[in-house]
């Protein structure tokens, strides 16, 4: 296992420093230089596949066709985006012709806010930093990026890699656990983005108040699945398997719990069991198409839910926890006060709730904070508009899990505790900048309009 250098706090007080004087030197002001940095992104993943895949191997058990789906992909998309769309983003906006203001040429444009602060969690460990960093690049901001000490050989491996090849004054990576972390929640960010629990993000929230810097949290919840007899079962049992199995469980848009009517259970969980045995012919345990939990606490974590759950596991269940191994695991008759029901399990484990009808799983949703997403399986359109309408999260999907946060454009966030603010694309772009306001209005724009304005105002004006 890869040993973690952990920064000490000289350095990261000396990063700060740095990337608030490169920023303030104003070479990032350059589209071209802005370009360019967002192209070595791409080189620094590109140039680098072998590696990174091998360390997110270690890290998180990951198959390679996992990583290039969910993780590379991803940054490809991002860095693509930014590079072809960085002129339209960072143009400046007039207001369209108005007789009153039309001398004046008012207008806003998208500006760097300065040094960003980027935090990210294990589970996406290189797309939740070089996403972010693409938009706060493409918007000419200096950043330092915080990896998680959860995936060692990913953070190491950012850490030696990114100097290569970014600009070393403006970007950095500052490795650590929570001493490191604290120390740089202490400094004064521009904008910050953090991505992980909503406890620690509640921590970054009080020390971004602090100096009222502007933040971005992006955190976790329970997405619903809610199950309509009137679906294909066989498609919705292999997408609601995939989205949850995927990286093991550790995604924050996967489904956290199947809602379905009771008369419905046993067909589901027999579309369940032959998903499950396509996935994994020969054993989720021997197959290398299923990735393993971050750490032991994490794979400890969920095994003592499984211990603790009053539901009936279908399939899977068995736990290694020395060997970060949790069985994809179905529960069915999962009671709504369940241990599986409280706290989000971000492990391959999916509770199925049996519901009287769509009013009852609307009021279990209902009951929850607001989550990443709700998903819906029903070919009924009423069906789902009544599921949607009567809730409110990050995204509102209907037959699929997980891919929303694929398509390029459509931004990735939260609703109140699953967090604020957007990854992805233009509106990743806009956390980082700020619009700033002009306009230049000529002296004689008094002598034909505006000139009421200066005291002293008409004795008669409007009495009542
Ligand atoms: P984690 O344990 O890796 O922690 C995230 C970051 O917080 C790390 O960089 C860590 O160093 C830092 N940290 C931990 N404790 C801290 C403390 N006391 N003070 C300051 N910093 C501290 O990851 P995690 O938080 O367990 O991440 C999983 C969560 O992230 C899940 O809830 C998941 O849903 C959420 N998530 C959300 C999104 C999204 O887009 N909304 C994406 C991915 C993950």
């Amino acid at each position: 296992m890869t040993t973690l250098t952990y920064t000490s706090i000289e350095d990261i007080e000396k990063f700060h420093e740095t990337a608030r004087r490169a920023f303030d030197s104003g070479k990032t002001q350059s589209i071209e230089f802005r370009k360019d940095q967002i192209a070595q992104i791409g080189w620094l993943l590109r140039d680098n596949e072998d590696r990174w895949r091998e360390a997110l191997r270690a890290d998180l058990g990951r198959h390679p066709q996992e990583n290039d789906l969910l993780e590379f992909v991803s940054i490809y998309t991002e860095v693509n985006m930014a590079y072809k769309e960085i002129e339209k983003w960072t143009k400046a906006h007039s207001i369209g012709f108005s007789v009153n203001w039309f001398p004046m040429h008012p207008k806003y444009k998208a500006e760097p806010k300065g040094v960003a602060l980027i935090i990210a969690p294990f589970n996406f460990p290189l797309f939740l930093l070089l996403g972010p960093l693409t938009s706060a690049i493409a918007a000419g901001n200096a950043a330092v990026l915080k990896p998680s000490e959860q995936t060692p050989a990913t953070s190491q491996l950012l850490a030696e890699l990114l100097p290569k090849y970014l600009d070393n004054e403006l970007y950095h990576v500052v490795n650590g656990g929570v001493p490191e972390t604290t120390k740089v929640l202490e400094l004064k960010w521009d904008h910050s983005m953090y991505t992980g629990n909503g406890r620690v993000g509640r921590i970054v929230a009080a020390a971004a108040a602090k100096h009222l810097t502007p933040l971005t949290l992006e955190l976790g919840g329970k997405n619903p699945a809610v199950v309509d007899p009137k679906v294909d079962v066989k498609m919705a049992a292999r997408r609601l398997l995939w989205g949850r199995f995927s990286n093991a469980g550790q995604i924050c848009l996967c489904p956290e719990y199947v809602l379905v009517p009771a008369e419905f259970q046993d067909t589901l969980v027999e579309a369940f069991t032959e998903a499950y045995q396509r996935f994994y012919p020969e054993g989720p345990e021997k197959s290398d198409s299923f990735s393993r939990i971050v750490t032991t606490a994490h794979a400890a974590r969920i095994k003592r839910m499984l211990d603790g759950t009053k539901g009936k596991i279908v399939l899977g269940g068995q736990a290694d926890v020395d060997n970060r191994y949790v069985a994809p695991t179905v529960v069915r008759d999962v009671p709504v006060d369940d241990v599986l029901m409280g706290e989000e399990i971000f492990g391959p484990v999916l509770p199925i709730v049996p519901v009287k009808d769509v009013d009852e799983a609307i009021a279990v949703i209902r009951a929850k904070d607001h989550p990443l997403a709700v998903y819906v399986f029903s070919t009924d359109k009423k069906f789902q508009d009544k599921v949607f309408k009567s809730t409110k999260s990050g995204a509102a999907v209907a037959n699929e899990t997980v891919i929303s946060a694929g398509v390029p454009g459509l931004p990735v966030g939260g609703v109140g505790p699953s967090g604020y603010g957007y990854y992805s694309g233009k509106q990743c772009f806009e956390q980082f900048s700020h619009y700033r306001v002009s306009l230049d209005n000529p002296g004689w724009v008094d002598t034909v309009a505006f000139g009421f304005r200066f005291p002293p105002y008409k004795p008669d004006y409007k009495k009542h």
